[in-house]
């Protein structure tokens, strides 16, 4: 079984950092039972929000870290995870003290982008402690950011893209929260009607402009790092293991309860796909069949129309194409040639394992990719909409 196959003297916090080192930029989607769901797990079928699934789909924003040994200089502690959301509780362990937690409070990282814990408390706390005196700490790190930026584009339609919204240059980021949008040159603020991707939707009241400065305030994710390796197959043929179904592995720090069902995109591989759409002239929108589509490379019809992006469609909800109702749209048959970000979903989770001194383990999980995953894919396309975008 390969999921025991580790070794004695790797303790957890190396597996962190291995996975640290040599993971990738993922995404993960949480599956999580709606509040409909009652006690006997009943669900109700005419919920709205989870159209009778009885589970939501949303994006992991906060985590839990246990037990993470800590730097400590003066009044200052650097967490590894930042920004730090919520302090649980920092402690030695031999002799065992607790430090208060209302003693501390979390401030801006001035040297990095991020937080720090800083003591603010009367005693002279862990300020006389060396160096070498291992302090211990429980917290909770957020994956979420907000930002208010003029830095947006007006498409037309009540639609403004945000521009420059990539993570290392490597990905867009994805927006999870809009608060507003305002029309800076009019000093009107926009009634907001949705989001999706890089997208903000408004009511467009008529005297928009393209020229116009435009404010928008909004929240977005952070990747994670975690290491997924396509090695199944390779593994079925050279040892013969036939009980596995997925078609990969993650490998996820202990703290990370991936269940069953939920969806891990790997953010950085791009790869190519390609589908053919029968464009109605009453419909603008047409799902794709892959889960995150990042960019449309062609779309060809019998016009030869250069059919660009921001002009004559966009994309939203990961993987539908919406054609802009100020752009051109093809007339019947269309090919699309289209770049998506590989997604999985979760099909097997592994026991949590502990060392000797009851610290856990990093586990590893089976994964399958989602567009084999056939009947879920409809149910999780569907339920996708981060927002309150009905458009
Ligand atoms: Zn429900």
């Amino acid at each position: 079984m390969p999921e025991f196959n580790i070794k004695a003297d790797l303790t957890p916090a190396n597996f962190d950092n291995l996975i640290e080192r040599h993971g990738q930029y993922v995404r993960w989607i949480r599956r999580q039972a709606c509040y409909c769901v009652t006690d006997s797990g009943r669900v109700d079928p005419h919920h709205k929000e989870c159209e009778g699934r009885g589970w939501i789909a949303d994006i992991q924003r906060t985590f839990d870290v246990e037990g993470e040994v800590v730097k400590h200089a003066g009044n200052f502690l650097f967490p590894k995870k930042t920004p730090v959301e919520k302090i649980k509780r920092i402690y030695r362990k031999q002799p065992f003290v607790e430090y208060d937690v209302n003693d501390v409070a979390i401030v801006p990282y001035k040297c990095k982008e991020g937080t720090v814990i800083k003591y603010v408390g009367t005693e002279d706390s862990w300020n006389t402690l060396s160096a070498h005196q291992t302090l211990y700490i429980d917290y909770d790190y957020t994956i979420s950011q907000s930002k208010k930026t003029q830095d947006v584009t007006y498409l037309g339609s009540g639609i403004l893209e945000v521009n420059n919204f990539n993570f290392d240059s490597k990905f867009e980021h994805e927006i999870l929260n809009a608060y507003y949008a305002k029309n800076v040159t009019t000093g009107e603020t926009m009634i907001l009607t949705g989001f999706s991707g890089k997208y903000v939707f408004f009511k467009a009241i008529g005297n928009e402009n393209p020229a116009h400065t435009w404010e928008i305030s909004i929240e977005y994710a952070l990747p994670h790092t975690l290491a997924i390796q396509g090695e199944i197959l390779r593994m079925k043929r050279d040892v013969g293991i036939v009980m596995m179904e997925g078609d990969a592995f993650i490998t996820v720090p202990y703290n990370f309860y991936i269940g069953n069902g939920d969806v891990i995109t790997a953010l950085v591989a791009e790869e190519r796909d390609s589908q053919v759409i029968q464009v109605d002239p009453a419909i603008n929108e047409y799902e794709l069949k892959q889960f995150d589509v990042t960019r449309v490379l062609n779309i060809e019809d019998e016009t030869n129309h250069d059919y660009k992006s921001g002009v004559d469609y966009i994309i939203t909800k990961r993987n539908v194409l919406k054609f802009l109702p100020d752009g051109i749209k093809p007339n019947g048959k269309a090919s699309l040639l289209f770049l998506y970000h590989p997604t999985y979903t979760s099909i097997k989770g592994t026991p949590q394992l502990r060392t000797p001194e009851n610290e856990r383990f990093p586990k590893r999980l089976e994964l399958k990719l989602w567009a084999k995953t056939g009947s879920e894919r409809k149910n999780l396309s569907g339920n996708m909409e981060t927002g309150f975008y009905h458009g």
